[in-house]
């Protein structure tokens, strides 16, 4: 569904990602591991198309997107959930979530989704219209994913999603990830969290400064013993 060919991206011109090659199948969860700095979210940065590539291709359902605007590619269906959550704060949960909904495709299905995402987080939908900046760090994950959904999302791309949530929250955002997968979403998921990565994706890749260091079904990354010194930077 999404491939990522040879790709080698950075800033000014500098490389943090070499020779990156990189598959999502439709339907799959995906991981993309590595310890801090290793480049994850840069990776996530060039598929949504903040971050341009030095070299190298993105194809998304085979057509090469390597050079199409961040917009058309939420049109797409590319959608990034980022790391922090980044809500806006001082709007209410309701505009968060439309706000997610805007692009050309997603818009005319808005209620539909709206109603979607509120099944699938029913906090947020006793809290509409109360402002985003006074939910809990895990209600934010929420409405991020909740505005990601908004967008008719067909690759999900999750930077971080456990990233200082208790682990009740952890749990049941990973319950709502595993949900999504099982309704047929394709989902990237950049974590520092191994294990929980590794239960939940089907095949994971681990970064290691800038490069794929190991690749696989998820039970053999564990046992690699490359993933473990990835980690570590040995
Ligand atoms: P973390 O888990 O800490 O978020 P990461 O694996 O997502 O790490 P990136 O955020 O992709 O890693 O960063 C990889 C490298 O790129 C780092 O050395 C970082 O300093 C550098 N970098 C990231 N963003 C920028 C930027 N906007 N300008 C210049 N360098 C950057």
């Amino acid at each position: 569904m999404l491939e990522i060919e040879n790709l080698t991206a950075g800033y000014g011109g500098v490389p943090v990602l070499r020779d990156i090659n990189v598959k999502l199948g439709a339907g799959e969860i995906v991981g993309l591991l590595g310890a801090n700095n290793a480049g994850k979210t840069t990776l996530i940065n060039s598929l949504s198309g903040t971050v341009k590539p030095i070299s190298g291709r993105i194809l998304f359902q085979g057509e090469d997107i390597t050079a199409m605007p961040p917009r058309r590619r939420v049109e797409r269906g590319i959608v990034q959930v980022p790391e922090g959550r980044l809500v806006f704060p001082d709007m209410s949960i309701r505009e968060n979530l439309l706000l997610g909904g805007i692009n050309s495709r997603a818009r005319p299905h808005r209620r539909r989704l709206m109603d979607k995402v509120l099944e699938l987080f029913p906090r947020l939908g006793e809290r509409l219209s109360q402002n985003a900046g006074s939910l809990s760090g895990g209600e934010q994950q929420m409405l991020a994913i909740g505005r990601g959904l908004m967008a008719e999302a067909r690759v999900l791309m999750l930077d971080e999603p456990s990233l200082g949530l208790s682990p009740l929250f952890v749990q049941y955002i990973f319950e709502i990830i595993d949900r999504l997968h099982a309704e047929g979403l394709t989902i990237l998921l950049v974590e520092q969290n191994l294990n929980l990565t590794l239960r939940h994706a089907q095949r994971c890749y681990v970064l290691e400064r800038g490069h794929v260091a190991v690749e696989g079904v998820s039970d053999a990354v564990r046992d690699d013993p490359r993933t473990k010194s990835a980690y570590l930077g040995l």
